[in-house]
């Protein structure tokens, strides 16, 4: 993809933020009616590091399955009683794949696209007109487009209205002198590590080899910890449960994600599309955002080949999911049940392709009704009628 030089500051389409649904949506509108449309994308660095690894479960194809570093039928997961139990994901696949991977493999696509070009500076201003939208950066340079996509967007993670917790997590690939790891099953969450109030910790350990694996530790809470304890819970780990003791570390990875109830606006305007975390995409329940901005990023360049971007809202109905994920935030915080053993009775008592369908917010109303039977009633009760008391106040005070 070429680096814009020339002044050429008119688009059909500018994407702002060239990092996952930046990158998604570029690639997903060039492999579709639209792929002669003049397109920028601004980010203020471009991609070339192993960022970030990502891990989802899908049970259809996604545009980048040719490069997924790994794919599993079978996941493990580890209860807070440390019984471990696989189980077969029928219909659906449990993927990996590699940042710089996904980051290569669409840079290269775009070297053959000169429609799609490239800017490297930091967006300061993005405003909408009557009939086209204004992005400008720091360097003072003005580019117009008739639509807009910012993935920079920032949330508002501070207001005490919403719940806002952090995924944060860090994670280390370790190669092991002696074959450790059991290659075709990915152990996907181990609750069985100590947990702590108003908190959720588990580790993973997705194999890529015999003797290569990434391990994270990962916790849901309103505060990140020091480095010192990401690092000794993942050393305890290795030493103690997966008994490893001659190993080296070659790569580190530490993120943070929103796991917030924060409103959304998907759409500020009408020609202004946030996508990725900025648009919601990211589940806050679980932190998921990869499989499902792919789902959403391909209804939108639908809707565009259709002229018909106006009609994407989310409706009422299907916001019930949010109120779903308020009430886990909420037994979080207010410390009404221990989450780790909320998901083990989630995936106890239920199939698990129901769990991940539940998730992605796609079951019917039916088998919410299964799924909430399988939590702790009361408490989620409890939690659901604080969340519409202070819904009704917000709205009424
Ligand atoms: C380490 C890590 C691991 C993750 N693992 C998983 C996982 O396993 N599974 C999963 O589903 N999700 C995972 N996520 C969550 C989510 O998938 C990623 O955060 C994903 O990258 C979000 O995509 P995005 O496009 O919204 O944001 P980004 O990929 O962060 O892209 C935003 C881009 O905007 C640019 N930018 C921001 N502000 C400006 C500005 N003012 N001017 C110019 N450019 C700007 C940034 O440089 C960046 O390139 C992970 C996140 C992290 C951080």
């Amino acid at each position: 993809m070429p680096t814009l030089t020339s002044q050429n500051n008119m688009y059909d389409y500018i994407i702002c933020g060239g990092g996952m649904s930046g990158l998604s949506l570029v690639y997903q509108l060039s492999k579709s009616s639209l792929s002669k449309k003049n397109i920028l994308i601004i980010d203020h660095e471009r991609k070339t590091k192993n960022d970030r690894t990502w891990a989802f479960w899908e049970k259809i194809d996604n545009p980048f399955d040719e490069i997924l570093f790994k794919k599993w039928d079978k996941v493990k997961i580890v209860d807070t009683l440390k019984l471990e139990k696989t189980y077969d994901l029928g219909e659906y696949k449990y993927k990996l794949l590699k940042g710089i991977d996904f980051y290569d493999f669409v840079n290269k696509h775009l070297d053959d696209f000169p429609n799609i070009s490239f800017y490297l500076d930091t967006i300061d201003s993005i405003s909408e007109h009557t009939d086209n939208v204004t992005v400008i950066t720091k360097n003072k340079t003005k580019f117009e487009a008739e639509y807009v996509f910012d993935s920079t967007h920032q949330l508002d993670l501070k207001n005490s209205n919403n719940h806002n917790f952090l995924q944060h997590f860090k994670g280390l690939v370790i190669e092991t002198k002696e074959n450790t790891f059991e290659q075709d099953i990915p152990e996907m969450m181990n609750f069985g590590i100590p947990q702590k109030v108003a908190e959720c910790r588990f580790m993973y350990v997705l194999p890529f080899s015999k003797n290569t694996a990434i391990l994270e530790f990962t916790v849901f809470s309103e505060n990140l910890l020091s480095e010192k304890e990401y690092d000794q819970s993942l050393f305890d780990y290795i030493k103690n449960e997966l008994k490893i003791t001659d190993y080296r570390v070659i790569e580190e990875e530490f993120g943070v994600i929103p796991m917030s109830d924060t409103e959304i606006t998907e759409y500020p305007s009408k020609r202004i599309i946030r996508i990725g975390t900025s648009g919601g995409y990211t589940n806050p329940a679980t932190g998921y955002t990869f499989s499902n901005t792919q789902k959403k990023l391909k209804k939108i360049v639908e809707s565009l080949e259709k002229q018909h971007i106006d009609l994407l809202k989310t409706s009422i109905w299907q916001k019930r999911h949010n109120l779903y994920a308020s009430t886990l935030l909420n037994v979080i915080q207010e410390n009404r049940h221990s989450m780790a053993e909320v998901f083990d009775q989630l995936f106890s008592k239920n199939h698990i392709s129901l769990v991940f369908k539940f998730l992605d917010g796609e079951t019917n109303f039916r088998e919410e009704l299964k799924i909430m039977w399988s939590t702790p009633k009361v408490k989620f009760g409890m939690a659901f009628f604080a969340i519409i008391l202070k819904k009704l106040k917000n709205a009424f005070l």
